[in-house]
């Protein structure tokens, strides 16, 4: 039996937050955290309606799943994003010692594997994830936006 519950089912959940992002003009970035096939987090980046730097899509996952367990360690949850995480969001998963990470497109300039952040000897990780689609909706973004300026 096929379970509708794999990397993939719940990257789309990650691009319908990214999605959402892209509605309210922020950069298209999406993540849910998932721990047995539930979703107990869903957040997007909001770094410009909050005007907070730090309001990437991950942070807030971290934080809203935190207080959805009643405990700020994530083991056995998995976080998807469609990008590739930075290396402020890999430092926070590193403390939240998360036990999966699963990510869309990489980012080549600033993604915690080019700045050589290191993640919690507990985590693994897989990168590439509909990598496609969450590129796509990034370079739709920037398209648009250079095109207003
Ligand atoms: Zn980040």
């Amino acid at each position: 039996m096929i379970t509708p519950f794999d990397d993939t089912y719940f990257m789309k959940k990650a691009l319908q937050e990214a999605d959402e992002a892209f509605s309210k003009g922020e950069v298209p970035v999406g993540a849910v955290i998932v721990i047995k096939d539930r979703i107990i987090a869903r957040a997007h980046n909001l770094t410009e309606q909050l005007n907070d730097v730090t309001a990437h899509a991950e942070m807030q996952a971290i934080t809203a799943a935190a207080n959805f367990l009643g405990g700020k360690y994530l083991k056995d949850c998995t976080l998807y994003v469609t990008l590739e995480p930075c290396q402020m969001c890999a430092g926070a998963l590193y403390w939240s010692q998360i036990s999966k990470i699963v990510y869309g497109a990489r980012d080549l300039e600033r993604g915690f594997g080019v700045m050589g952040t290191k993640l919690h000897p507990k985590t693994t990780i897989e990168g590439g994830v509909l990598e496609k689609e969450a590129s796509e909706i990034l370079k739709r973004f920037f398209i648009q936006k250079r095109n207003l300026n």
